[in-house]
């Protein structure tokens, strides 16, 4: 049988979040993932607001079990002194994030899906999108061909749908290149919470993601210092843990997040670099609204362009809120970026 309501390329949060969401809907959905798992994703550190999302998705015990480092906020070193900047808090007391390793959290996810009924097809490459009289109708897997009203892209900064429509992508950033790699064991006074660092050159991240296991993320803001494969000098003392990686985390967005017969969603959809804090919380969001928007344009076909059309607009308007957020951040930053002031519009 290769025939469905809906499709969904990719494992990480974003197409679990999706596939899950559609299968409590009751559709018949088919997952796809490229790679076998475990395979490795950064985004360990997670913002409290995944928590109501994990529940509602039906893997909150299984993934905030005891044994998860949780952290009230983090600090910041940006345009004065250290200080703690904190999630919040409620009559129950603080806000808590966790760290949680996206090797446990992805295969919990895709586990759920699974248990759903979701048909999971891994590994599997999503290789050719079909349309019909413009309209996404499936695609040419490594599986074979498989059909389905809906396809839901969710296959990360490749933005795989969007490259095979050849979909403009709105740019409001140069390149901008992280690296991150780990390190083990842990120095003060990275125990406890995580450290946003600027410095001349951009800025910092350092987070104990496990009890001996400590992650750093560094973007600079000129592309050629960017480069350099090196972990931040006082942290050299501690031995690699695995290879320093990169990844390219430029602000963009789709313009077209979703069409005749696809939506696409997490990564595919939008990125902003990992100073904004919440990629794995927009992913999960993205995928659980997509689903709503699909199941909803399944119920009443008459409705699937108001459907589109609002959820593109949510994801729109969230996105140019982060824009904004972003660009405040970073004019407080004590060596602004030259190409803020001109970000404010699309650069390509
Ligand atoms: C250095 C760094 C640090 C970060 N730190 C944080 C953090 O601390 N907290 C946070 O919330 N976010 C963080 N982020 C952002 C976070 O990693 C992403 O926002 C998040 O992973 C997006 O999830 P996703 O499901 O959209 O995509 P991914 O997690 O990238 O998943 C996409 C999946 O699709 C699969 N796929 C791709 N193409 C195909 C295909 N053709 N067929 C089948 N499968 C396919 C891939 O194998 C992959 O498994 C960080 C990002 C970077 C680069």
């Amino acid at each position: 049988m290769n025939h469905f309501d809906v499709l969904v390329v990719g494992g990480g949060p974003a197409g679990s979040a999706a596939a899950i969401s559609c299968a409590q809907r009751g559709l018949r959905v088919a997952q796809l993932e490229g790679q076998g798992f475990p395979r490795y994703r950064p985004g360990e550190s997670l913002h409290p607001g995944i928590e109501p999302l994990l529940q509602q998705l039906g893997v909150a015990d299984q993934v905030c079990s005891q044994g998860t480092i949780r952290f009230p906020g983090q600090w910041v070193q940006w345009d004065s002194p250290p200080r703690f900047c904190g999630f919040g808090e409620d009559l129950t007391g603080p806000w808590l994030g966790f760290q949680i390793a996206r090797t446990r959290l992805d295969a919990v996810l895709l586990q759920q899906a699974a248990m759903l009924g979701v048909r999971v097809l891994q590994p599997c490459q999503a290789r050719r999108l079909l349309t019909h009289d413009q309209r996404v109708i499936g695609l040419e897997s490594d599986s074979g061909p498989l059909f389905a009203p809906y396809v839901i892209d969710a296959s990360g900064a490749t933005g795989w749908l969007g490259r095979q429509l050849s979909s403009t992508v709105r740019r409001h950033s140069p390149q901008l290149i992280v690296r991150y790699g780990y390190l083990k064991g842990c120095i003060h006074p990275y125990e406890q919470s995580p450290h946003l660092l600027a410095d001349v050159y951009g800025w910092t991240w350092i987070a104990r993601v496990e009890d001996q296991l400590l992650h750093w993320t560094r973007l600079c803001f000129d592309k050629t210092l960017a480069l350099s494969r090196t972990a931040p000098g006082h942290l050299r003392r501690l031995p690699r843990v695995g290879p320093i990686r990169g990844a390219d985390v430029s602000w963009r967005i789709s313009a077209a997040p979703a069409g005749a017969g696809f939506f696409t969603v997490g990564d595919a959809a939008s990125v902003l670099d990992p100073a904004a804090s919440h990629g794995v919380l927009k992913a999960l969001m993205t995928g659980i609204q997509a689903a709503q928007a699909v199941f909803d344009g399944l119920q009443q076909p008459v409705f699937q362009y108001e459907a589109q059309a609002q959820y593109s607009r949510w994801l729109r308007d969230w996105f140019e809120r982060d824009l904004v957020q972003m660009r405040r951040f970073y004019s407080a930053h004590p060596c602004p970026p030259d190409w803020l002031e001109h970000s404010t519009r699309s650069v390509s």
